[in-house]
């Protein structure tokens, strides 16, 4: 089964929450998206998408996907679905985000061809669903526990609570949200915002409070450097590029990581570093950088495919902004993300939502 057409098209997603706002004054209002259809020249469709949260998250932004979309594009028509990943390294050196959404699209391809849920694919569900968190940005002690109350009486759980500002005012930012919602499991993310000192006058004016410690530092050797400084159970993000990261993590004690799809490029790699996580006994969290209902499916599938005991958490980003790019993705109810039912990625897309396309390939063959 080869790849006969290749179309793009480009979707904005507001937040439907307000701003975004991390460490560093970083502040985004929405995903800026890459969806992928793939045809086959047996006629199966696939769906894949990309979305970088921003210019400042990762080394990605939308513009380079979309300017690498064209020449992958190409590279594609004609290739077998079964091996795109491959053709997509020997086009373009690097960008894994700009090859994601097209790697997406060959795994639902595949999963229709073959008549199964993509999860099916990737090593069986376990389990009937995968806990939702939701982020807390950074903001005034009141405002961040308000925050924090609405989407505990919403259904989620667990809740990531943004730090890696002053020290002082983060503190602050995690005692007003405990207070606010004491049954909550609670995860401290600075994106990376703190100094190694940072980050111990952080720990150590909050010994006695329970909460995980997300990405603390930017680079990996500060994260290490601070692994022996924290008690409490330490898992990294940003810093989880490629599987030797995810290795080196390991040998330093690092609890778990967080695989985000566009930041590795695809499933193909995700899975590959997933299992790899799994192997090594880490904790293991399968989201994304951003995107909508097909994008959220994928991370349904990567999710509930990794075994429960070492399975964190994922998000539902389809409800995180104000538009949707399809249908299939079962009710969130008591803060669950559960796969859709369908072949593939199982998503229903709605074409006429999308726009014109910003690139076809393929369509007068
Ligand atoms: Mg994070």
């Amino acid at each position: 089964m080869r790849i006969a057409r290749v179309t793009c098209f480009r979707q904005l997603q507001p937040f439907a929450d307000g701003p975004y706002v991390l460490s560093g004054g970083r502040v985004d209002l929405g995903f800026d998206s890459l969806v992928v259809r793939l045809v086959t020249d047996a006629g199966v469709e696939g769906w894949g998408e990309m979305s970088p949260l921003g210019t400042m998250y990762d080394p990605a932004f939308a513009e380079g996907a979309f300017a690498a979309a064209p020449i992958l594009s190409a590279a594609l028509l004609g290739s077998p679905v079964a091996a795109v990943a491959r053709t997509l390294d020997a086009t373009l050196k690097g960008h894994p985000y700009a090859k994601s959404a097209f790697d997406m699209a060959a795994w639902d391809a595949l999963g229709r061809a073959a008549g199964l849920p993509l999860h099916d694919l990737l090593g069986g569900a376990d389990g009937q669903g995968t806990t939702l968190y939701r982020s807390i940005g950074r903001a005034e002690p009141e405002a961040m526990a308000a925050k924090a109350a609405e989407y505990r009486a919403r259904g989620y759980r667990r809740l990531q609570v943004k730090v890696g500002g002053d020290p002082g005012a983060d503190e602050a930012g995690l005692r007003a949200v405990l207070a606010a919602v004491p049954d909550a499991q609670l995860y401290c993310d600075a994106n990376g915002g703190w100094q190694t000192g940072d980050a111990r006058r952080f720990l150590a004016a909050t010994a006695a409070l329970p909460y995980v410690l997300e990405q603390p530092c930017a680079t990996m050797r500060e994260n290490l450097l601070l692994r022996a400084h924290a008690a409490r159970p330490m898992v990294l993000d940003e810093s989880i590029a490629t599987l030797a990261d995810a290795v080196e993590a390991a040998d330093a004690g690092i609890d778990g990581i967080t695989i985000k799809i566009a930041r590795v490029g695809g499933i193909t790699p995700t899975r590959v570093i997933r299992d790899a996580a799994v192997a090594l006994g880490m904790m293991v969290t399968v989201e994304d950088t951003g995107g909508a209902d097909i994008d959220t499916a994928a991370m349904a599938h990567l999710s509930i495919s990794t075994p429960s005991a070492r399975r964190a958490h994922t998000v539902d980003f389809h409800h995180w902004v104000t538009v949707a790019n399809g249908v299939g993705l079962p009710d969130t109810d008591g803060g669950m993300l559960r796969p859709p039912r369908g072949h593939g990625l199982g998503i229903d897309v709605f074409v006429d939502a999308l726009g014109d396309p910003v690139h076809d390939e393929g369509a007068s063959s």
